[in-house]
């Protein structure tokens, strides 16, 4: 089977109670990566928090620096479509109710009652779906009038229980999802989703239940992949990381702060089969996880499988994530024939979807 490296980033700020702005956590590390991928003829795909655009909308007719960043974020997802990547809509709900500070031009995102798509009443959940689809056809359609936004990632994972979302996938054309971690669950007052019990296999088609395979089923699931470390591995880079730190000044291009949630004790997985979504053993595989200490797992990790599935954040990538993707990529490229499209991805595995 062909080796399929499959690269995707959630195009957000911080979801939590410093926002920090468009500027530092999206334009700046957006194209770096764009410049990085360029070369080797990555086709990206770009998760946008629709939800956010949606707020910046909101705020553009009485703040100036809001219409400012609507008007360069949009062309920047306007490049990203010119440059061939794919872009689809990710919701995070509880932008509902953010608050803006105009005098720091950053958004407070502290209440995270409505993290999660379930716990929005109907009207909300037409309303958010509605915009966002308006919003990045808006953006998408000038430039390129027959694209299908058919692929969907969920916001922090969340996308159980799924007969939530199933009408608005149907009645809008979604059918790929992006939003299973194999074998991971987390329990919080925010994020909650169980994918302790799916699948052998990283494609697979589903109707009712996001974990389950359904021959012929109505939508197709690309989950993304979790990679094993070894404690010492862990450990080396967790030193690593100091001293880039504090002798190179290696820092994420975003400044903000992310989603504080108490974790939920009490609830067990579906599963024993799957993992807490950070225990000290496995990770996502992730650009802004990625150092000098782990290249080599993640080239063993290649190596051994057919799939692999980056999820990362242009707002948590430093440049010294960004210089180890380049030589991830440049090892790879150079030793394999490579598919980075996900509709032919999801080709190479037809057979066991119809
Ligand atoms: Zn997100």
């Amino acid at each position: 089977m062909k080796k399929q490296l499959l690269i995707t980033f959630d195009y957000e700020l911080f979801l939590g109670p410093k926002s920090g702005q468009a500027n530092a956590c999206l334009l700046e590390p957006t194209n770096s990566l764009l410049n990085i991928l360029r070369p080797y003829g990555v086709k990206a795909i770009f998760f946008v928090d629709t939800t956010y655009l949606y707020t910046l909308e909101k705020y553009s007719k009485q703040y100036e620096n809001c219409q400012r960043d609507l008007h360069v974020v949009t062309d920047q997802i306007q490049n990203i479509i010119r440059e061939g990547h794919y872009v689809f809509p990710h919701l995070h709900p509880h932008w509902l109710d953010a608050q803006y500070l105009p005098e720091e031009h950053e958004f407070v995102l502290k209440d995270v009652k409505r993290y999660r798509f379930h716990n929005i009443d109907q009207q909300d959940r037409d309303l958010l779906f509605r915009e966002s689809l308006r919003i990045l056809s808006s953006i998408i359609h000038p430039v390129s009038p027959e694209y299908k936004i058919n692929g969907y990632r969920a916001g922090g994972w969340s996308i159980q229980p799924f007969e939530d979302i199933k009408p608005y996938f149907k009645a809008n054309g979604i059918e790929y999802d992006f939003s299973v971690m194999r074998g991971a669950y987390q329990f919080s007052n925010a994020q909650y989703f169980d994918f302790s019990d799916t699948p052998n296999k990283p494609v697979y088609a589903f109707s009712d239940d996001i974990t389950k395979e359904e021959a012929k089923g109505e939508f197709i699931q690309i989950s993304s992949s979790v990679i094993k470390l070894k404690p010492y591995v862990k450990m080396a880079d967790r030193i690593v990381s100091k001293v880039l730190f504090k002798f190179a000044k290696d820092h994420t291009y975003g400044k903000g702060v992310g989603q504080q949630s108490k974790m939920l004790k009490d609830l067990s997985p579906r599963s024993l089969k799957g993992h807490p979504s950070k225990d000290r053993s496995h990770e996502p595989v992730s650009v802004e996880l990625l150092s000098v200490v782990k290249l080599q797992s993640y080239l063993n990790f290649f190596r051994e499988q057919h799939y692999m599935h980056f999820v990362s954040h242009p707002k948590m990538l430093s440049n010294h994530n960004l210089a180890i993707l380049d030589q991830f990529l440049e090892m790879v490229f150079h030793d394999y024939s490579i598919e980075t499209d996900f509709v032919k991805i999801v080709q190479l595995y037809k057979k066991d979807l119809s």
